[in-house]
């Protein structure tokens, strides 16, 4: 049965110097009214034990407004001033929830400039987007079509700190489930390749990505010998800026790729939680590279799974995947880093490391899923680190083959994961 979903598309816009400068302004209010409201509630919170709805703090903007010195609120559109206070509930909603931590300050410089419309506060006619307090249409570049007869409820633009313009229209649409397989596969997190699959396929980092990494620490280099303030710093940072966002687009688009592929070919999907796994040890750069693609990589799969009508299994981090025989079960003490082939001192048989692990994952997960309703992706609680492993410790390892008796006493931290091997 096709879904209806709702669903971003996000395109490149060129403002004109006006469009730009109301922008640009929009932007400093949304934040000024963010920090403003976080402030506020930060007082009320520490000092009184008190809690500010969204209702008050609409209220105080209303006051601000009325004010002299921040009578320069009313001069941009009123919906984005609106939409942050309601994005800053949602902050507190998820700290109270213990969900996230506690809300912070959106700064000038690090955090990325965007204001949201909703229906009110835009125009939509022939294509043709208007956003409030503007006199033209954005000159969008249409790079996909949009759905069919699509009606945007949202919009959001924003500014990258390469300086790039973007409107993102949140839409209807609808998508047909992915025909029926009975195809399942497991991914290990790999280092010499992004992903291992359990069919043994490897699936390296895309070729640029070595060189634009290089590109990357040279213009950070010369970024860091500029005086701070001057002309030249900004020119450095903005290169800095610049590389930054083509490696970040590159890899978004090998990873859509990636994902539509794994999940149009299979039913079940099982992955390793690896939220606060030391996942590399080559150097900061690739490691921050890494790991940012690896959430990338689930986010995709979460939303992907739930639009296709496939079961994305997520097990637990202490899961000794790459120790464990895949053939007789047996555990390995020790499996250093740089070994990527090992052969099993139980029963002789030869693994590829990386391929052995993605199918012990596999098997877990598949475990798992078969004694209940599967272990469910717990995005909130992985990110913070805390609970649902537990479950799904004892879930996922269900089926697994049991070390033998006396092997987990001397069992030695798993290297690569920088985890002490837990019981079956
Ligand atoms: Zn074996």
């Amino acid at each position: 049965m096709a879904q209806q979903v709702k669903r971003a598309f996000r395109y490149r816009f060129y403002p004109t110097d006006e469009q730009a400068a109301e922008l640009s302004r929009t932007f400093g209010c949304v934040r000024f009214v963010y920090n403003t409201a976080l402030e506020e509630r930060t007082r009320a919170w520490y000092g009184e034990q008190r809690r500010i709805s969204y209702v008050e703090s609409s209220a105080a903007l209303t006051e601000w407004k009325k004010t002299e010195e921040l009578a320069f609120l009313t001069e941009v559109s009123s919906v984005p001033l609106q939409q942050v206070l309601r994005h800053l509930q949602t902050a507190f909603g998820n700290f109270f929830a213990r969900r996230a931590k506690y809300p912070r300050f959106k700064s000038r410089k690090k955090s990325r400039a965007s204001a949201e419309y909703t229906r009110s506060a835009f125009k939509w006619r022939d294509g043709k987007l208007t956003l409030a307090k503007m006199a033209e249409a954005l000159d969008i570049r249409w790079s996909r079509p949009l759905p069919e007869g699509a009606e945007p409820s949202t919009v959001t633009v924003s500014r990258d700190s390469a300086g790039r313009w973007f409107a993102s229209l949140l839409v209807e649409d609808v998508i047909a489930p992915a025909p029926a397989t009975n195809a399942v596969v497991g991914l290990d997190a790999g280092i010499t390749s992004l992903v291992t699959l359990s069919t043994g396929e490897k699936i390296a980092n895309p070729k640029h990505e070595r060189r634009d990494r290089t590109r990357l620490a040279r213009a950070q280099r010369e970024l860091s010998r500029k005086v701070k303030g001057s002309e030249n710093r900004e020119k450095a940072r903005r290169k800095v800026a610049r590389v930054h966002a083509r490696i970040t687009d590159r890899r978004r688009d090998f990873l859509h790729k990636l994902t539509t592929r794994l999940v149009r070919e299979n039913q079940t999907v099982v992955i390793e939680d690896l939220t606060v796994r030391n996942l590399l040890k080559n150097g900061r750069l690739a490691r921050a590279i890494s790991e940012a693609s690896w959430t990338e990589l689930r986010t995709m799969l979460e939303y992907k799974c739930a639009w296709y009508g496939r079961e994305l299994v997520v097990i637990d981090r202490f899961f000794p995947s790459s120790k464990l025989c895949g053939n007789c079960g047996a555990v390995r003490e020790k499996l250093p880093l740089n070994l990527r082939e090992w052969t099993c001192d139980n029963c002789g048989v030869v693994h590829d490391r990386d391929a052995n692990a993605a199918r012990n994952i596999l098997a877990a997960g598949l475990a798992a899923s078969a004694c209940g309703d599967g272990v469910r992706p717990q995005r909130e609680s992985s990110r913070t680190g805390r609970s649902s492993v537990k479950q799904e410790t004892q879930r996922a390892t269900a089926g697994i083959p049991r070390r033998q008796a006396g092997e987990e006493a001397n069992a030695a931290p798993d290297r690569r994961t920088g985890e002490g091997v837990r019981a079956v």
